[in-house]
């Protein structure tokens, strides 16, 4: 299959979501994969990421296991094979913030253990379940009394609709892999705007801010991050080289936007390791700090490349989709800041804009005028999960259909390739504008299930 056909495909049922059973999910889990996004191995391209479909929005894409593989069925006919990341060992590895083991709390989302899987809501038979004090099974959630007098944590799914939503227990793992063969940390979870319940319409991250999410606050969290990250590079071996790092997390407080929580995640990891190992890029993925002496700082500390997201185009979008300071910032800041980060990052300065909660063209004007200054835009649908959930129920806005995506694709290559902008670095499965451009990256082997190694020994064997 030619590529073309398989980012067709991925863009299909990146409008969808997918359905994969929760026996399915299981038996993936005890073959030691980590679905996290559907990837594919021969074109090496990594795919969406929602494994429940949107919500209650019904998907005719489904996960089966069929003939030896993973087969993904539209409309219970075949119409792709498709593969996942192996999980790693280094990803047991999860914060948990003292006295708080095994207490509910309001974190959801948190599929697979894994930050990148964001779904809006579980299912039932994944929940997990405890004995309560009367003999019989409850699911773990919140406290409630039970009939024979103890108290009990009661299940949440019974509430808010009858929807069913997973817990993380507050344990978050220190390094992820994204869905875009490359690590991950998180130094927090919460958002200042979250906090100030000014939060982004289209936020991923549901629920509300809470110190549970603010990992870097914990002084555990810094001495056992070194150790999880000495673990992954270890694990990854001499393929550290071919993976990238991000760091991201939501707008901490101050005018440093949380740049110096973000230069403390790579001092970490060189107090660890004695040395910042050669990856891919490291990328700080950050809101324009107010003084862009902040950016020097990052590039100092060992960032390569940087990633502002503006996500809005136009101003008065901005401000209704963001009803906070970011939204209230100008666009013309963003482009101060990009000219400054293109003088001192060695590596990429890139942006995004969502596909979905603006108006295609002002999107497009945005792609035109970033390209112009040498900036590549992420572009990405909007999909609906946490607060952007709770938008999409207003009927306000959608996940954009696979033919508005493509026709999207389509005018910002052109733009890019017009300013010969190459596409931006990170992709991942929430966007396909790098692949529509044709850019392709090696996937690390050391990512890559023992499974999917033999059959491609086997598929090399048999055309030799
Ligand atoms: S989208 Fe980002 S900046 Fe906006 S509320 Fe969510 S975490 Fe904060």
């Amino acid at each position: 299959m030619s590529n073309l056909d398989i980012v067709d495909k991925k863009i299909q049922i990146q409008g969808h979501g997918i359905k994969i059973s929760p026996a399915l999910k299981q038996r993936l889990n005890q073959e030691g994969y980590y679905p996290v996004a559907l990837t594919w191995i021969a074109d090496d391209i990594t795919g969406p990421f929602s494994f429940t479909g949107y919500g209650d929005q019904a998907t005719p894409f489904e996960l089966r296991h069929a003939d030896g593989g993973y087969r993904v069925f539209k409309d219970n006919k075949f119409f792709v094979d498709a593969t996942f990341y192996k999980k790693p060992a280094f990803f047991n590895r999860l914060h948990t913030p003292k006295g708080l083991d095994m207490e509910a709390e309001n974190t959801i989302f948190i599929d697979e253990g894994m930050s990148g899987a964001i779904t809006p809501k579980g299912i039932v038979s994944d929940a997990e379940t405890i004995t309560t004090p009367c003999g019989g099974t409850q699911r773990v959630g919140d406290t409630i009394t039970t009939p024979c007098g103890g108290t009990q944590r009661r299940d949440l799914s019974l509430d808010r609709n009858s929807e069913v939503y997973k817990f993380t227990k507050g344990r978050f793992p220190y390094v992820t892999v994204a869905c875009y063969n490359g690590l991950v940390i998180w130094p927090a979870w919460g958002c200042l705007y979250t906090k100030n319940h000014t939060q982004c319409k289209f936020c991923c991250v549901p629920g509300d801010y809470n110190e549970h999410k603010l990992l870097h606050t914990d002084p555990d969290y810094w001495t056992n991050l070194g150790d999880a990250f000495a673990a992954a590079v270890d694990e990854i071996g001499d393929e550290i080289g071919q993976v990238s790092l991000t760091v991201d997390s939501g707008t901490l407080p101050g005018r440093d936007k949380g740049a110096s929580t973000y230069i403390k995640v790579l001092d970490t990891l060189k107090e660890r390791l004695g040395h910042l190992p050669d990856l891919l890029y490291r990328r700080a993925v950050i809101e324009p700090p107010l003084e862009f002496e902040w950016l020097d700082q990052l590039a100092a500390a060992g960032y390569t490349d940087v990633q502002m997201d503006a996500d809005v185009y136009d101003e008065k979008e901005r401000r209704y989709v963001m009803p906070n300071a970011k939204g209230f910032r100008k666009i013309d800041d963003y482009i101060k800041a990009f000219r400054r980060a293109k003088e001192i990052f060695p590596g990429e300065v890139a942006t995004q804009l969502i596909v979905g909660i603006q108006s295609d063209e002002n999107l497009l004007k945005g792609v035109e005028h970033f390209a112009s200054e040498g900036v590549p835009t992420l572009v990405t649908p909007f999909l609906p999960f946490g607060h952007g959930r709770n938008w999409q129920a207003t009927g306000e806005v959608d996940v954009p259909s696979p033919e508005r995506m493509k026709r999207v694709y389509g005018r910002a290559a052109e733009i890019l390739t017009k300013y010969n902008v190459n596409p931006p670095q990170f992709r991942g499965g929430v966007s396909s504008l790098a692949e529509t451009m044709g850019r392709r990256l090696r996937r690390a082997r050391a990512l890559t299930n023992p499974i999917d190694l033999a059959r491609e020994r086997e598929t090399t064997l048999l055309a030799a």
